[in-house]
């Protein structure tokens, strides 16, 4: 960002990422069953949720994912509203001294972050898409799988 690591630690006390992704239209969202390389992808991220972040564990394999179909409510696209997916970084001693030291990768933050208990956004999309209130789809399209 161009600001001194020292004069942005302190400044800080979490950080939010937030996307918006399409929400399944209630009228006719139907169950699918995704392609097993999705699957796969869709599993490790799911397992990879941090036991800190008080989520409970989903089974991948029990969830019935939705996926769009389109009727006169949704003007044929499937999707109707929007909802957000969050993570959000609480900044604690770790995340300072990291901050301070002015080399922390995106990826080293993550992992002190997921260490911490954060929900990543590709997971917190996830569970929403495994609630049915979006498709896995939609997810990767937005935030990458
Ligand atoms: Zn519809």
């Amino acid at each position: 960002m161009g600001v001194a690591p020292h004069l942005l630690a302190p400044a800080i006390n979490a950080i939010m990422g937030q996307r918006l992704v399409r929400k399944l239209c209630d009228k006719c969202k139907k169950p699918i069953t995704l392609p097993p390389e999705l699957m796969t992808d869709v599993k490790k991220q799911l397992e990879s949720i941090s036991e800190a972040s008080g989520e409970a564990k989903v089974d991948a394999d029990k969830i019935q994912f939705m996926g769009p179909v389109g009727c006169e409510e949704c003007n044929k696209s499937g999707y109707k509203g929007r909802i957000g997916l969050y993570e959000i970084l609480i900044k604690d001693a770790e995340i300072e001294k990291a901050i301070l030291g002015g080399n922390i990768s995106e990826y080293a933050m993550r992992e002190v972050a997921t260490r911490q208990g954060m929900v990543t956004m590709v997971q917190d999309g996830l569970l929403k898409a495994s609630e049915g209130l979006t498709s896995v789809e939609e997810v990767k399209r937005i935030v990458g799988l």
